[in-house]
């Protein structure tokens, strides 16, 4: 073996030497901190003179395990749902009770919390979609087309038609506020609506509304629904916005209703929405103008959103609770959801004979004495198929297998 020379051998003990120390101290900081977590733990009373002493020594520790802390609670306080007492519910309602009345222009954003009642899963939170699936559990489709608008969604469409509320921005895909009745010039999806296809080949754009979700082939990038269109033969495609891209679509959209809505709005109405990704939608909040000259916002959630510092007043409460009191308040009667006058059904085209089998989906099934050949639900109806691309998968797509099937 070769003999190494002095100096190389002293430098290598040395470096050694060195990394042992640096272990030695990450592991006696580790330990201080073990030490000093603990102790802050405990009630200052009971603590000793000593561990009163350590803490003194610590200083620094003490102070960064502190502002771990906080943030932790910070982050905890942000999930945490919210719930106003009764009281202060109404009390808070009728506060938006006289806003409501008072607006010129009342504008109302929505989310996924106005949806959660018709049992089309939020994204977020413990039954949300993205924990369901991040636990391997599948979703089934008749959830979706069994899904009906809520009372929230029919107050707002109420609402409209009582000329209190001149533009609905949504960013859900499940097309209920348009089932329920909202003329589609008061409303704009910005993420889209899982039952219209449209064909961009055509000009100007070719629209297909469809009763089931037409989603189930498509994701990020990937927008082809593997149906054609019946007048010039090009792709359809979803009309889903994903996470990640931009919605260039005019409808259902309608981002020039949404920008022209918001800059003459004099009040905003925020309905179950986290506004976690519409507030990077910087035209829809006119913070361009000074604070006293933008709209006045009111928000219903129940979790922290990141407006909730600029709101004038905060709601924690169920959509439809606080809906159910604005409308008593207001003395505007709710009207339920009939499906006979649901506008889907109109705006359908429906399948070609052929095209029936492309696609596995549940359609929603016509009211009575309007059922037709083409979509047969009855048929559809027999396997319950799991969803697990499309609109509900976003950031999910990647990998699922395609179903071909032959059209
Ligand atoms: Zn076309």
């Amino acid at each position: 073996m070769a003999e190494e020379p002095d100096a190389a051998v002293s430098s290598r003990t040395e470096r050694k030497a060195l990394e042992k120390a640096k272990i030695l101290q990450r592991e006696s900081e580790r330990k201080i901190f073990r030490l000093v977590g603990r102790l802050l733990k405990k009630p200052e009373a009971e603590r000793s003179e000593e561990e009163a002493g350590v803490l003194l020594l610590h200083r620094d520790t003490v102070e960064e395990l502190s502002k771990r802390q906080v943030r932790r609670n910070v982050l905890k306080r942000k999930q945490e749902e919210v719930f106003d007492d009764a009281e202060e519910l109404k009390s808070k309602v009728r506060q938006l009770a006289v806003a409501v009345k008072q607006a010129n222009h009342l504008v109302v954003y929505t989310g996924a919390g106005i949806s959660t009642a018709a049992s089309i899963p939020d994204y977020r939170g413990p039954n949300g979609v993205w924990t369901q699936l991040q636990k391997g559990r599948t979703i089934s489709s008749s959830d979706l087309s069994k899904a009906a608008p809520t009372l929230t969604h029919m107050c707002i469409r109420m609402l409209h038609k009582e000329t209190l509320v001149k533009h609905v921005v949504s960013q859900n895909c499940d097309g209920l506020h348009l089932r329920s009745g909202l003329p589609r010039h008061a409303l704009s999806e910005l993420h889209g609506n899982m039952f219209i296809e449209v064909c961009t080949s055509c000009s100007p754009v070719r629209e297909y509304v469809r009763l089931f979700d037409v989603t189930e082939r498509t994701s990020l990038h990937r927008h082809a629904t593997g149906r054609r269109c019946s007048h010039c033969g090009g792709e359809l495609r979803d009309t889903i916005v994903h996470f990640g891209e931009r919605g260039t679509l005019e409808q259902p959209l309608n981002w020039k209703g949404a920008a022209e809505a918001a800059k003459m709005a004099d009040v905003i109405l925020c309905l179950g929405s986290s506004l976690k990704v519409l507030k990077k939608y910087a035209c829809l909040w006119s913070m361009n103008r000074p604070a006293s000259k933008r709209p006045k916002l009111y928000i219903v959630n129940l979790q922290w959103t990141p407006k909730d510092d600029l709101a004038l007043l905060k709601i924690n409460g169920k959509c439809d609770d606080v809906m159910r009191l604005l409308m008593e308040e207001l003395n505007i009667q709710i009207p339920a959801y009939d499906r006979m006058e649901d506008p889907i059904f109109s705006l359908a085209t429906l399948l070609q004979p052929e095209e029936v089998k492309s696609h596995t989906r549940e359609v929603i099934a016509p009211p009575k004495g309007q059922e037709d050949g083409s979509d047969d639900p009855d048929e559809q109806a027999d396997e319950v198929t799991s969803v697990q691309g499309g609109w509900f998968g976003r950031g999910y797509g990647k990998g699922r297998k395609k179903k071909k099937k032959a059209a």
